[in-house]
């Protein structure tokens, strides 16, 4: 036991996502993972709700993935992409081109989703700026309850509360915050909640280069859902103002909410998209900003004449021919029927924890399950429980929810959602 929980080199010198170097949280050693199982080091086996973050879409350890990236690896696993260019990056442009929204036209691959909404707001500057021939037009709005990332820019758009402007303060940009939208997908609409948003945009229109939301599923910043007709009135406001429209899909995206991208619940496209996570099935990190031509055009007529940004490992080949594999395993497979039936095994097992005591609400959409709970849920005595019982679930704040891989079996799912339950009635 203690071999898998307190590896003494990684508690002394390793860094663990937002973790104490005085107190660090327990870690557990995974030996290997496949399909939806991790083995820790022990032998054990956990059932994985979590799909490593949003990524992990066709379980570990596929073979067909494995097999696309050895085979890349024996060409090259990498090349600059400056000057070059390669089969891969040219093949996976096509095909996001075939499932992105249709006003999408040019792609630029960057490394990871924080720095992919970088550029994607870079971008927004740079277009806003050759639009309005002035730099008064460069900054952003957006919603509470957002996640956008761990970069500087990325963080300055993240919820002001439970994100990271606590910790950094006035060393980050100032953005302009409306009210998280309320209406959850399933109630009926109400214009009075796009209102504030509204009120904002038009009230800061000279200032603003960009509105940056997720769209539909509000990710790590709380796990919230919420109406698309919120996403058409916003479509229509940042028309009217001249302000662009950038949906950060980077944890919707891959069939996570039932759609290939959650845009399509709501049916309108935005000027600028980030997309990342999903796209490497969890093997590499990757990720990619999607424009519409005029976008792209506009930047390019603009002062520097060319998009200011050019990561090293840009358009990595072997992160490519594993993005290609992926999608391929999208398109022959039927993912949108592997999430419903995933979303309707949810239902069906999370309705046990409505009503519960320190239950405040039980939510589903997509393959995506939450639990949110009165009080902060204790992630480390969380996790005891979570892999004595043989279940992989990390929760955040209130929220205690599942993702798992679209390959978990019924069991696997029916065993996944009873023991969070079981875990969160044992801490409660
Ligand atoms: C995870 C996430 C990011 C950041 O992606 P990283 O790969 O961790 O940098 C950005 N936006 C959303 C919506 C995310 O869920």
């Amino acid at each position: 036991m203690d071999t898998v929980l307190h590896d003494p080199f990684d508690r002394e010198h390793l860094w663990h996502p937002y973790t104490s170097a005085l107190d660090p949280l327990p870690t557990y050693k995974v030996a290997s993972a496949c399909g939806a199982r991790i083995t820790l080091a022990d032998g054990r086996e956990l059932i994985d709700g979590m799909s490593s973050w949003w990524c992990a879409i066709h379980g570990y350890n596929h073979p067909a993935i494995n097999e696309a990236a050895v085979r890349q690896m024996e060409r090259m696993s990498h090349v600059m992409f400056g000057g070059l260019t390669h089969d891969p990056a040219i093949e996976l442009g096509k095909m996001l081109l075939e499932v992105a929204p249709p006003s999408m036209h040019n792609i630029f691959y960057a490394d990871s989703g924080s720095v992919a909404v970088e550029v994607a707001m870079k971008m927004a500057v740079q277009a806003s700026v050759a639009r309005h021939g002035s730099h008064k037009r460069t900054n952003f709005i957006t919603i509470r309850s957002g996640y956008h990332g761990d970069t500087w820019n990325a963080m300055s758009v993240c919820d002001p509360v439970t994100g990271m402007h606590g910790a950094f303060g006035p060393a980050l940009p100032v953005r302009y915050f409306a009210p998280a939208p309320q209406i959850k997908p399933w109630e009926p609409w109400d214009d009075a909640d796009f209102a504030p948003l509204e009120t904002l945009m038009r009230e800061h229109r000279d200032e603003l280069a960009a509105l940056i939301l997720e769209p539909i599923v509000q990710g790590a910043g709380g796990m919230r859902f919420y109406h698309p007709e919120y996403l058409r009135r916003a479509r229509a406001l940042c028309d009217e103002l001249g302000i662009y429209l950038i949906f950060d899909e980077i944890a919707t995206g891959f069939w996570r909410t039932g759609r290939m991208f959650a845009w399509e619940h709501a049916g309108v496209e935005p000027d600028i998209m980030c997309i990342g996570k999903g796209l490497t099935a969890g093997y590499l990190t990757m990720s990619a900003v999607l424009t519409t031509r005029e976008v792209a055009e506009t930047i390019s007529r603009g002062e520097a004449g060319v998009m200011m940004h050019g990561p090293t490992f840009m358009a990595n080949p072997l992160a490519c021919a594993i993005a290609v594999a992926s999608l391929r395993l999208l398109r022959e497979g039927d993912p949108a029927a592997d999430v419903a039936r995933i979303e309707r095994i949810l239902r069906e097992e999370f309705a046990a924890a409505e009503g519960m005591p320190g239950v405040r609400e039980v939510r589903v959409l997509g393959s995506i399950g939450v639990m949110e709970m009165e009080e902060p849920v204790d992630v480390g005595e969380f996790q005891k429980v979570c892999v004595r019982r043989g279940i992989w679930v990390r929760p955040f704040g209130r929220n205690v929810y599942v993702m798992p891989p679209y390959v978990i079996s019924d069991d696997d799912l029916r065993t996944l959602v009873r023991e969070t339950i079981a875990c969160m009635q044992e801490l409660c």
